[in-house]
């Protein structure tokens, strides 16, 4: 048995322990933060060169490594071991798109009288990250990198769940030459460590990435010092099928959008949107597509889907499938232990039902029918979340009214992409504040000072 000073990670598709590490607490949390302080001034002194050198060997130094880490990963979130490679391959690809920044972190000169004015962005100093258990590594990959380039130390907090990754990466950054102090990783409760992050007053800002609840108590915490909060929470995506979409196209990639990661996922398209005279051609593929799904094994390199993260969160995807349920389509899933839960299809659900309302978390995914666009974008924005969604139609006209039309911060048209390293990423209403990844990314890790320097007598 663990001691109350550490933290038994358990691997979810076997219910054994696969690792222990110690549990930090306040004064761990404490010593991070001023680690991260002292180590400030000597890092934004960096050459801007010189740092994007330094994040173009952590880069590679995490490439050398990217299959040993996509096996934790694997295991430790119960993610597809072909998925945790493809996560590997984003990680790398993040900190080699802010190796660029540092030399591109431009300001402005403006025209004013009497002098020259212009602008610096400037690094705020130290950065609290919290991030969550569905892409560990990813999500604080999408955190640190901008946060390093644009010169800032950071303390960084993983979900107890799943620490393994970031405790690699803390390690692997020293190894690349990233100073002692610039990067510090402390693994511990939430309502602990988060929280003094939080509250901390040598902390600048905090990003965080979780749920819309915690995000809400982060956000008020934060109040307490005026710092600044990037949140990126939850999401109940709309996918939405007009009936001139290329509808095979359509139905088989839908399976995918909603039960990767077993929908541990804020951008799931959980919410299948289908005009209603499309509705039983959909059906037939989706009820194909689905049935296909192979669930099991997440170090099998034929798995799509592997288990739920806990216990907890088996519990709570159960209750969304209870006898009443409109259960059209269910997938399989391995006997004996893990955390599985097959994937299912409800159908037709309406758009006030509890589970098209709230974020399931979990491999559920809700048919609604519609039958014109104007329902069609009513329903997709009736919800107070507004992070990711689809539309699917040949109508090029009537694909970009619907894509400016619903409340969210990242739509793809005729396809189910949300994220990409390049382009911004974040929510619109509940699903948070602040972009990640993308140019905008560096706005949350910079402050933007204006000097005038008077030039006539
Ligand atoms: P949380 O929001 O509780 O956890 C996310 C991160 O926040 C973890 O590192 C957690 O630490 C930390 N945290 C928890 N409480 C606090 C606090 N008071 N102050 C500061 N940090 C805190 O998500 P859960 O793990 O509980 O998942 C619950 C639900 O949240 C899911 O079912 C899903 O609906 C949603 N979720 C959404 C995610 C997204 O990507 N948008 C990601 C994860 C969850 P620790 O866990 O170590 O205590």
């Amino acid at each position: 048995m663990a001691s109350k000073d550490a933290i038994e990670v358990i691997e979810p598709a076997t219910e054994q322990v696969m690792a222990e590490v110690p549990r930090a607490g306040i004064e761990e949390t404490d010593a991070a933060v001023e680690r991260a302080k002292r180590a400030f001034p000597g890092w934004r002194a960096i050459a801007p060169g010189e740092r994007s050198a330094l994040l173009h060997r952590l880069a590679n130094a995490i490439e050398e490594r990217a299959d040993d880490l996509a096996t934790l990963e694997a295991r430790n979130a119960g993610k597809p071991i072909s998925d945790a490679r493809g996560e590997m391959g984003m990680v790398v690809e993040t900190f080699r798109y802010y190796a660029g920044a540092p030399e591109r972190l431009t300001g402005k000169t403006i025209p004013v009288a009497g002098g020259v004015d212009m602008t610096f962005r400037e690094p705020l100093g130290v950065v609290g990250l919290i991030t969550p258990w569905n892409f560990p590594l990813t999500i604080a990959s999408w955190k640190v990198a901008p946060a390093l380039a644009a010169g800032n130390t950071i303390v960084l907090k993983p979900a107890e769940l799943t620490p393994l990754t970031s405790l690699e990466l803390e390690r692997i950054a020293l190894d690349a030459g990233i100073p002692e102090g610039v990067l510090n990783v402390v693994a511990g409760p939430g309502s602990v460590c988060g929280q003094r992050i939080v509250e901390h007053p040598d902390v600048a800002t905090v990003a965080f990435t979780g749920s819309t609840e915690v995000g809400r108590g982060i956000a008020e915490g934060a109040a307490g010092t005026i710092k600044r909060v990037t949140l990126e929470l939850g999401g109940k995506s709309a996918n939405v099928i007009f009936a001139d979409a290329d509808l095979a196209a359509a139905a088989s990639s839908a399976p995918l959008a909603v039960f990767g990661n077993a929908g541990q996922d804020c951008c799931a398209r959980s919410r299948i949107l289908v005009e209603r005279s499309a509705m039983d051609d959909f059906m037939s593929e989706l009820e194909r597509v689905v049935k296909g799904i192979t669930v099991g094994d997440p170090l099998s390199d034929s798995t799509q889907m592997g288990p739920l993260i806990s216990a907890d969160q088996l519990h709570t995807v159960s209750s969304y499938v209870n006898g009443d349920a409109p259960v059209a389509i269910r997938g399989s899933v391995p006997d004996g232990p893990g955390y599985w839960f097959p994937p299912t299809v409800l159908a037709p659900v309406s758009n006030d039902a509890r589970p098209a309302r709230e974020e399931i978390f979990g491999p559920v995914a809700c048919v609604i029918p519609f039958d014109d666009e104007d329902q069609a974008i009513r329903i997709a924005n009736d919800t107070i979340y507004g992070l990711s969604g689809s539309v699917w139609t040949r109508d090029g006209a009537k694909a970009m009214r619907a894509a400016r039309a619903i409340e969210s911060g990242v739509i793809s048209i005729n396809s189910n992409t949300s994220v990409r390293v390049s382009t911004p990423f974040g929510g619109f209403k509940q699903s948070g504040v602040g972009r990640e990844l993308g140019p905008d990314a560096l706005d949350a890790y910079t402050e933007v000072k204006n000097v005038y320097y008077a030039t006539e007598e």
